[in-house]
């Protein structure tokens, strides 16, 4: 049975989706939670609640992740409510955009890159003075990191400028793992395939379901949950000797 008792743990983008269930579930593991939300302030608060009434702690913390200074702020937030020691973060807020080839925007790309690279590149210099012997970072990344998913084609949408991003943090991932190895810290990416989130409308459609199902091993939509419960493994000391890593939760993608 894995435990975060007493352990203090960050989950950025915890209002919804893929954040909110992995709060939910190192809440259960007995972790005291900090909810970090963007604009979603009732949602944020209602996760708390629901945490307090199961017996957890939780607060909820806001920061724009997207903005110059965003990191900063969140970072004061937490030192504020943990003092100098936090054990867990999650580092899951993040965007995504499909379109073709022709239709990306500037303004698409920086955006993409200052909310899922810069936001948790800073975010994680930010928290290191409150991170030491046995904290560990969980990046939630993505199976396009490594894979190409839809239909490649000039007329097709796809999802090219977050893949790359993606592939930045990874690549970040095994940086900090090593760069941070000697403090006793873990560092490891946890790489979803296709989960029904906001994120992935395209799920709610037939077609969508059929081209998903199609590329999966297993035969049903990810779950939230099914993230989640992988986050809360890669949090606890039963993954001690995981870091650098980046495990696929994606019901076997595109074997
Ligand atoms: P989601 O859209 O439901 O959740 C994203 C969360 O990030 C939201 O809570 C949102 O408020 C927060 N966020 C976005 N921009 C922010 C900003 N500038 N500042 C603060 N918070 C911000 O989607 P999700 O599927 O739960 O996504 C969570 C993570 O999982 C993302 O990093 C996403 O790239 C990754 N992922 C999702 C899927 C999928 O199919 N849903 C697959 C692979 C990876």
């Amino acid at each position: 049975m894995t435990t975060l008792k007493g352990k203090t743990a960050l989950v950025t983008g915890a209002s919804r989706g893929i954040g909110r269930a992995t709060a939910i579930a190192l809440a259960r593991a007995g972790a005291h939670i900090l909810v970090h939300y963007g604009r979603s302030v009732q949602e944020a608060e209602s996760l708390v609640t629901e945490i307090r009434a199961n017996g957890g702690r939780a607060d909820a913390l806001s920061a724009d992740l997207a903005t110059p200074q965003g990191a900063a702020m969140l970072a004061e937030q937490v030192r504020s409510i943990v003092g100098d020691r936090l054990d867990v973060a999650v580092l899951n807020a993040g965007i995504s955009k499909a379109v073709r080839i022709a239709d990306y925007t500037i303004e698409d790309f920086d955006n993409l890159f200052a909310t899922n690279v810069r936001g948790p590149f800073f975010l994680v210099q930010q928290l290191l003075p409150m991170l030491g012997e046995g904290s560990n970072i969980t990046v939630i990344s993505s199976a396009v990191a490594r894979t190409v998913v839809g239909k490649p084609g000039v007329d097709n949408p796809s999802v090219l400028a977050y893949a790359s991003t993606k592939g930045a943090i990874e690549t970040l991932v095994k940086n900090w793992a090593a760069i941070l190895g000697p403090r006793g810290i873990r560092v490891n990416a946890v790489a979803p395939g296709v989960i029904d989130t906001d994120m992935s409308n395209f799920t709610k459609t037939e077609a969508g379901r059929e081209v998903t199902l199609g590329m999966q091993a297993l035969k049903r939509i990810g779950k939230p949950e099914d993230v989640a419960d992988v986050v809360a493994f890669m949090a606890s000391d039963g993954a001690r000797w995981i870091t650098g890593a980046s495990i696929p939760v994606d019901g076997g993608s595109k074997l």
